[in-house]
């Protein structure tokens, strides 16, 4: 049979993609080359009776359009309410993040009155900003270098969309170019205010940078990219584990008849007369279309499965440059016995046992963490983010047991870099001393356990240099530098070859819009629009 469509990968964005095509009437045909579907946005039972999510853990992004417009609720995307977050904070004990901004703000006000008075103001100045840059994730980036007729008219219809933009411009350069660190310092002065403000830009996204690498404020601003209060639901931990999403996409786009395949690797993009028409799978099978998408990296679909002969040399270059090594590692744990942070009772926080943990207690235990890995060796105090999501979900674990999943860094990567077993032990080692640490009555024995480094995110699920973005975010890679310039529109340069996933604007993490704006493109190409 000849699909009107082929997608060659079911991470979350193919399938976001091939759920608006087949929605729209085209016959979608999506290959997967893993034995299951959601990519880096997967449950895995890496041990027989727990339910682990190998790569995303948390849910934090995924655009309420989508949910809502793919009915995901219907095919059992649940998001739990998941309590706060807990952060040890040096000489002061474990501080709940309170959801809540007034009681945030007596917490911050441990450490300064200062501190406290602004945090709403900083929230206030955030939330301004937000909607601008929630309008640009689902903007198709246009080439700004081009004259035509058609790009110019492009260009002032962004700009009247954007027209946001313009007041708030500096506002929104401070943030894509200045470090973290720089930046809440504009706000806050207490360390410890910077430590838990600062922890998702200098560590927590898993970009391999620190507190005071230029560009890193932008991630400051990733909360402001989802509205969660709409029927779609907030954020936090997902029932079943991240995989769930993915599979729910997948049951919604099935009902258009979009065909899901496992266990389907595609050895090579069929390309005839400069067009793309089909896929042959590593079976020896092909899969006849009308056009292929690709889900894969940019990279790795056209430094693997493109044949050089279909694309300018030019544009394989820039891709070679196009990426990002991660160093940031996860370690899961089967556990019976749960880490206590003493003194949390007191702030109301039930029984002293949270269900995620960041461990960032000062600034310089963030500026350490990243000085080791420059120094070419494993943080000596990593930073961490360890959630037990069986709290919240007891469905994750057999009965009496848990589910811990960290996630921390950094860890050296790429060549000469050690990812075998024994780098495997002493990361655990290295992660369970930390975190008794601060709880030190936990005793840290674990039934199992499952360690993945950036050369297990590379082999086993595609992510270039295990890179969660499939390339980093900084300026030089983003909107319409992403992921080669002149190909930021989802196009590529083989006719009816088009990408849809985290190497795509408006980059990585469970959002869906890569594969939603990729879905426009493609119908805008057949000239329809989306159903
Ligand atoms: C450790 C880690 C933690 C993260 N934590 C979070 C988090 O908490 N929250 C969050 O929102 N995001 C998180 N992210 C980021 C997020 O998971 C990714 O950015 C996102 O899932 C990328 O989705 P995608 O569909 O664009 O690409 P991918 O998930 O990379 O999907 C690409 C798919 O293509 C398939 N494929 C590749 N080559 C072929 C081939 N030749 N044939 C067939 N199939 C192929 C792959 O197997 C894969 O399924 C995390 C990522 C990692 C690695």
């Amino acid at each position: 049979m000849k699909y009107d469509v082929v997608i060659v990968g079911a991470g979350h964005n193919g399938l976001v993609c091939g759920a608006y095509l087949a929605k729209a009437g085209l016959s979608v045909c999506v290959l997967e080359r893993r034995p299951l579907v959601g990519g880096a946005c997967a449950t895995e039972e890496v041990w027989p009776g727990y339910k682990v999510s190998t790569a995303a853990h948390m849910l934090g992004l995924l655009q309420p359009r989508v949910i809502l417009d793919l009915e995901l609720q219907k095919f059992g995307y649940e998001v739990l309410a998941t309590p706060p977050i807990v952060q040890p904070i040096e000489g002061a004990g474990p501080i709940v993040l309170w959801r809540e901004t007034e009681r945030l703000v007596q917490q911050f006000a441990r450490f300064s009155a200062k501190d406290a008075a602004a945090y709403p103001r900083y929230l206030q100045h955030l939330a301004q900003i937000g909607p601008i840059f929630r309008q640009l994730m689902w903007e198709i980036p246009f080439d700004p270098s081009v004259m035509g007729v058609g790009n110019l008219r492009d260009m002032a219809m962004f700009a009247w969309r954007n027209r946001g933009l313009v007041g708030r411009f500096h506002d929104v350069a401070d943030l894509l170019t200045m470090s973290a660190y720089d930046y809440l310092s504009r706000w806050f002065e207490s360390d410890a205010v910077k430590a838990i403000m600062g922890y998702y830009p200098a560590g927590g996204s898993g970009q391999s940078v620190g507190f005071h690498t230029e560009g890193t404020a932008y991630f400051l601003l990733r909360g402001q990219l989802r509205e969660n209060h709409t029927p779609a639901g907030g954020t936090g931990l997902v029932r079943g584990g991240m995989g769930t999403v993915a599979e729910a996409i997948a049951r919604s786009g099935a009902r258009f008849g979009m065909q899901t395949r496992i266990d389907a690797e595609v050895e090579r993009v069929l390309v005839e007369d400069g067009k793309a028409v089909g896929v042959a799978l590593a079976n020896g099978d092909e899969v006849r279309a009308n056009l292929v998408i690709s889900n894969a990296s940019a990279r790795h679909t056209f430094l693997n499965l493109v044949d050089k002969s279909a694309v300018p040399s030019d544009f394989r270059t820039k891709l070679d440059s196009f990426g990002g090594r991660a160093t940031a590692f996860k370690v899961h744990l089967a556990v019976t016995d749960l880490p206590r942070l003493e003194g949390i009772e007191a702030s109301g926080f039930g029984e002293g046992r949270p269900s995620q943990i960041t461990i960032a207690p000062s600034v310089a235990w963030l500026e350490q963490a990243y000085a080791d890995l420059q120094a070419g060796m494993p943080s000596r105090r990593p930073y961490l983010t360890v959630q037990i999501p069986s709290v919240v979900d007891p469905t994750l674990a057999p009965a009496g047991h848990h589910l811990m999943s960290i996630y921390g860094g950094h860890i050296p990567s790429g060549p000469g870099a050690d990812h075998g077993e024994a780098t495997k032990q002493a990361v655990t080692e290295r992660v369970i001393a930390t975190i008794k640490q601060f709880a030190p009555s936990w005793s840290g024995e674990y039934l199992h356990r499952h360690v993945m480094l950036s050369a297990d995110y590379e082999a086993q699920f595609g992510l270039p240099g295990g890179n969660p973005h499939h390339a980093d975010l900084t300026l030089s890679q983003l909107f319409f530098r992403r992921p080669v310039p002149g190909f930021a529109d989802h196009r590529t340069p083989v006719r009816d070859l088009f990408l849809c996933s985290a190497s795509n604007h408006p980059g990585g993490g469970v959002t869906g819009v890569p594969g939603y704006n990729a879905a426009r493109v493609v119908l805008r190409s057949l000239g329809r629009r989306l159903a």
